[in-house]
């Protein structure tokens, strides 16, 4: 379901998972986001948070994407309240030489170890 809905793009692992084409451990939904464990977690808790619809990264992002960025940071904050979670890492790598990997932005929500900075 490559729809306008959420503007999903083909060729998109995580456009794939928002539309149920790859399974994922999804631990949040509402309208516009979608989180799931990340499958090489780095951390004890290791949660990817994503806009449901199609953005490259935070270097792309239009003044339009704004209200649904703010949408997946605060549903970071809700997932972390839900796990209890009280010290948190929300980062998000922007381009690969910042080891950014998949190219449809998305924030790590990462816990459960103590975080170091800066980070390496
Ligand atoms: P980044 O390197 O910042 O772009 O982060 C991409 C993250 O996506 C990495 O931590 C990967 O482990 C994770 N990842 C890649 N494919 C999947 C998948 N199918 N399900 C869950 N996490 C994934």
């Amino acid at each position: 379901m490559f729809s306008e809905v959420f503007r999903l793009s083909s060729d998109c692992i995580f456009c794939k998972i928002v539309a149920g084409e790859i399974p994922s451990k999804e631990v949040y939904e509402d309208e516009d986001v979608l989180a799931f464990e990340d499958l090489h977690p780095v951390a004890p808790t290791h949660v990817l948070v994503i806009p449901k619809r199609h953005i490259d990264s935070v270097s792309t992002a239009t003044d339009a994407d704004a209200g649904v960025l703010g949408k997946v940071q605060v549903a970071a904050a809700k997932i972390a309240a839900d796990q209890g979670l009280k010290d948190f890492r929300v980062v998000t790598n922007n381009g690969r030489g910042a080891g950014q990997s998949v190219f449809h932005v998305h924030y790590h929500l990462l816990a459960g170890r103590r975080m170091n900075w800066p980070p390496g």
